[in-house]
């Protein structure tokens, strides 16, 4: 069979007329295949004429070699693949080069799952795209001839295309191209072929039957982008141009047509993008064409000039190049990346970053540099100049030279050969007036590098925005503008017209945040092992490590780049509860709560095993925050926003009351009356502050029997304390001693004794809404993931840690605090919120019990400001309207709905003994008495231990406390202590201390 076919091949052979015309000095390919899709093999022979002179190698790529001849003789190589070298000689040389290749089926290898192939020849299309042929190396003539079964056609590079029909039906296409290339591909499949004629230029499209009704779109399409790049750079350099579905799925751009694959051109957006871009490579990349050896500019301006010139078109331009820094600022880290000069093709996304993103921005500052026009002129006579050669970044820099008249080489040395981005700092920026002027000074400042660019600032006043541009040309330069208005914020780089690191508040969380950090991992859920082993192979494949659940730690949530499907505690008590958009599969990513450099992914799905499956396609996503898929198909995709350019505010809005609107207390109340939930916030130690809390109470239950007091004050385990004393079935000594309150909480009771006694008297339910300290404190030293199960028994099962602003605003009071042991802010930041979750929670459980019932929470105001603390957490929870008053705070816009100035009020707080005590193991022990003290005058020292007062045992400070609660100033208390001598014993001794 195949010796038959080798008898046929050698008549159809000698029918094949001797092509001419192709340049002297370049090397000339003729090559004839014939093609057996049923069987995968092709057969054929090049004869390869170079020209005199001059020693060539030819590669033989994947082909194996059958027979060599040069100038007719034969000639022996004991190569058969590899590299055939012929002598120089005086006259040209003529190899004749017989060859075959039987390729594996592509279904066998795996070309369902995506994998890519250069090469297949299959029953339903043929793709030669890799090495497929013997040819010398460089830029060559080509004449290929292809004899295909009937029904097939076929597509190579060619100005035309001539076809012969042989009488078994097979056809003998040949593809006439008469410019030097650096290779040929030959594609062939049962096409539909349609040919329109549009400005001189045949437009070919190949489809198959089932995508034919796309063929007017992509013709319609293809004129518009002919059209827009003809007239932008020069005519079309060819004759003739074809779009071409491929069965492999692919994205090519070869001279003269475009490759897609057949999954690639049902989606709706190729032709709005992609198609161009291939489009535009007719120009750059496939008639000039980049000198890879010094880097490979072709992606990079045709990406500018193409995907980002239709943004640009739609006033999107910023945010494209936005997203550009975003990638360059989630993918490279100093290890991965490579300057302009050593770029030569995309492999992952770490390259694609740096030779489409990277290279299409120098594109962009090289435009702002010389000015648009200038720009496109340089353009023009750079594609003018070396169209069909080879041509490198010093022939631009040539063409924008000669455009321009100014000397760019210090660009292209910073750009081309330079790597990372520029990375400056705006530094004290301030007003001063002059006149009637105002003058806004700033500094530029480049810590580590010395760049030179173009700043481009935008002057924010009332009335106007002023745009101005500065030259930057060394580490630090001081600018200043002039304004008559009233300057309100100064705004660098606002339309991402820079190559430079984004500052955090401009960071956005994306997908391609967790995809580019080298720590990312998946997390498995509590106890669900079994069902995600399935996703284990593609989890390695595509780099994530895997971790359980309970074995994620503080620094993994810091540090790493986290997947972590919704439905797990880990999520619910970092981010609340997360509201996952409908869909087969869906995924949110939001910043860490302790880092906006790491990202965490929110995933949910129908189920397990259907995950795997869009899991390997949000990597296609990597520039958006949100995902859903329904039956396979994306259905939304959106990217959140952050600050757009660098803002620097110059002046606050100031801000003030109306004083004749100054309200009573009585009206505030009335005013809030109808909300369900009524904060009134404290300084625990101002009495003031609680007296106005009581006011509260009493108006509301005035007007609404069905009224409860929640309190910070109280600790959750002690509720039923709290219920027996409203009840009446304990007095107020047993209450005080069994809900520790003493113990727990630090400041005198009689501050919230007329509001406990009111409420017992009204029998008014109080709720403990704090958590028992212990917990808080053991979170503030080692976070939240220190909890034990036991602990976690008591903590909220939903939290949110996501309110970055309440997170700034501790962190500026924790830094305002010594801070000797040198704790963990993060651990801090967990523990207030763990107090205000739990505060919400219990809030929220006592509303849903006790339906109907109106509450007055009293806790700090730092709980209650801006909503941060417990309101807004509750709101989470229950969705029930709230007021928020607050006592003797600055008024700020937001802080609360009113702020109180109480007078201070009379307080008779209880008395002291003016000692410092301990508890030690059931012995209550001075550890400091203070000068002038009454204990002093009655003469009690440190070390002293009591024993009772007025004759009661004292067995705990707590006792002390509540003992002294019930004195008053000017008593006379008898104290019992033993005191320690040194070598007589202990004594013990009575003396009265007057209060
Ligand atoms: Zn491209």
């Amino acid at each position: 069979m195949r010796r038959m076919q080798t008898i046929v091949f050698v008549i159809f052979f000698m029918m094949i007329p001797v092509i001419s015309g192709a340049d002297n000095a370049v090397a000339r390919h003729e090559i004839q295949v014939r093609i057996d899709p049923e069987q995968h093999s092709l057969t054929g022979e090049a004869r390869i004429t170079m020209p005199p002179g001059q020693a060539r190698s030819i590669r033989t790529g994947g082909v194996t070699v059958t027979s060599v001849s040069v100038l007719g003789a034969a000639f022996t190589t004991d190569a058969k693949t590899g590299t055939i070298t012929i002598n120089a000689g005086s006259g040209p040389r003529v190899a004749n080069i017989a060859f075959e290749v039987l390729y594996a089926p592509a279904r066998a290898s795996g070309r369902e799952e995506g994998i890519e192939q250069a090469n297949v020849v299959e029953p339903d299309g043929i793709a030669l795209t890799g090495s497929w042929y013997p040819a010398v190396e460089g830029l060559s003539g080509y004449r290929l001839t292809a004899l295909l079964p009937p029904g097939f056609e076929g597509i190579s590079e060619a100005d035309e295309v001539l076809v012969k029909e042989r009488p078994d039906g097979s056809r003998e296409f040949s593809f006439v191209f008469d410019h030097p290339v650096d290779g040929i591909s030959l594609i062939a499949g049962k096409y539909r072929v349609r040919t329109v004629r549009h400005e001189g230029i045949d437009i070919v499209t190949y489809f198959f039957p089932e995508e034919e009704e796309l063929v007017e779109t992509y013709l319609d399409y293809t004129k518009k982008y002919l059209d827009m790049y003809s007239r932008l750079i020069s005519p079309y350099p060819f004759k003739r141009f074809a779009v071409v579905e491929n069965i492999l799925p692919t994205g090519y751009s070869m001279p003269t047509f475009t490759l897609l694959g057949r999954d690639v051109v049902k989606l709706p957006f190729i032709v709005e993008t992609s198609l161009g871009h291939e489009i535009l490579h007719q120009w750059f990349g496939n008639s000039v064409y980049a000198d890879h050896a010094t880097g490979n500019w072709a992606e990079g301006l045709t990406t500018y000039l193409a995907d980002h010139q239709y943004e640009e078109m739609k006033a999107g331009g910023w945010e494209y190049r936005k997203q550009i820094l975003l990638s360059y600022r989630n993918y490279i880290v100093p290890e991965n990346d490579v300057s302009l000069k050593d770029f030569v093709s995309r492999s992952d996304r770490a390259t694609a970053a740096v030779g489409y993103g990277k290279t299409a921005m120098v594109f962009h500052m090289l435009k702002q540099e010389i000015g648009t026009d200038i720009f496109t002129r340089a353009l023009r006579e750079f594609f003018v100049k070396n169209r069909f050669a080879r041509a490198s970044w010093s022939d631009i820099q040539k063409a924008c030279e000669d455009a321009s008249g100014s000397d760019l080489g210090w660009f292209f040395k910073q750009w081309v050969e330079g790597r990372g981005a520029l990375d400056f700092q705006i530094r004290d920026a301030m007003v001063r007036y002059e006149g009637s002027n105002a003058r806004i000074f700033f500094d530029v400042k480049q810590e580590e590098r010395k760049d030179r660019f173009l700043l481009p600032v935008v002057l924010r006043t009332d009335k106007e925005e002023i745009r101005k541009i500065f030259r930057v040309e060394k580490e630090s330069a001081s600018f200043e503008i002039e304004t008559r208005e009233h300057p309100l914020e100064l705004i660098v780089d606002r339309d991402y017209d820079l190559f430079r690191t984004l500052s955090d508040d401009e960071a956005i969380p994306v997908i391609s945040a967790i995809l580019g950090d080298k720590d990312r991992f998946f997390v498995i859920p509590r106890g669900k092992e079994q069902e995600y082993a399935g996703l284990s192979g593609f989890l390695t494949t595509s780099g994530f490590a895997e971790k359980k659940e309970e074995a994620v730690t503080y620094d993994d949530i810091k540090n790493s780049s986290l997947l972590v499907p919704g439905d797990t505690d880990l999520i619910r008590r970092l981010f609340g509860q997360v509201a996952l958009p409908e869909g087969d599969f869906s995924l949110v990513t939001r910043f860490s709560p302790y880092s906006n450099k790491n990202c965490i992914g929110i995933i949910r799905s129908a189920s397990v095993a259907g995950m795997q499956a869009y899991l390997q396609r949000i990597t296609h996503y990597g520039k958006y925050t949100t995902l859903v898929f329904r039956d396979g198909r994306n259905i939304t995709k959106s990217t959140d926003t952050g600050e757009r350019g660098i803002g620097m505010p110059l002046s606050e809005d100031v801000h003030g009351v109306s004083v004749p609107h100054l309200e009573p207390l009585s009206r505030i109340i009335e005013a809030v009356s109808g909300k369900d939930i009524i904060y009134a916030g404290e300084y625990h130690d101002q009495f003031d502050n609680h007296r106005v809390q009581l006011q509260v109470i009493r108006e509301l239950y005035r007007k609404n029997k069905r009224l409860a007091i929640g309190m910070e004050m109280f600790q959750k385990p002690f509720q039923a304390v709290l219920d027996e004393y409203i009840a009446g079935t304990i007095d107020e000594k047993t209450f005080l001693k069994r809900s520790e309150y003493y113990k727990r909480w630090a400041f005198d009771y009689n501050l919230y004794r007329e509001i406990l006694l009111f409420a017992r008297e009204n029998r008014i339910p109080v709720i403990a809404l704090n958590i028992r300290k212990e917990i808080v404190t053991k979170v503030s030293k080692g976070g939240l993931l220190a909890l034990s199960e036991e602990d976690l028994k008591e903590v909220p099962g939903d939290m949110d840690l996501s309110d970055t602003e309440y997170q700034e605003r501790l962190r500026e009071s924790y830094a305002a605090h010594a801070n000797p042991e040198g704790r963990n802010f993060d651990f801090f930041y967990q523990s207030q919120v763990l107090w205000d979750e739990s505060m919400a929670h219990n809030l929220n459980e006592f509303m849903t019990k006790n339906p109907g019932h109106q509450v007055v929470v009293l806790a700090g105001g730092g709980h209650m400001s801006f909503g941060s603390g417990i309101p807004k957490r509750a709101y989470r929870l229950n969705r029930r309207e709230y007021a928020v008053l607050l006592n003797a705070e600055d008024v700020e816009k937001g802080i609360a709905d009113y702020v109180l100035f109480p007078s201070p009020v009379p307080f008779k707080e209880t008395p002291k003994l003016g000692v410092q005590l301990k508890d030690d193991r059931g012995v209550v022990t001075i550890t400091m008495v203070s000068p002038d003290s009454a204990a002093e005058k009655a003469g009690l020292r440190a070390d002293d231990a009591i024993i009772s007062l007025d004759s009661e045992k004292m067995a705990a400070v707590e006792d002390v406390k509540i003992h002294l609660f019930y004195r008053k100033k000017g008593d006379v208390v008898s104290v019992k202590v033993k005191r320690k001598r040194f070598l007589f014993g202990d004594r013990e001794m009575e003396v009265k201390v007057m209060l």
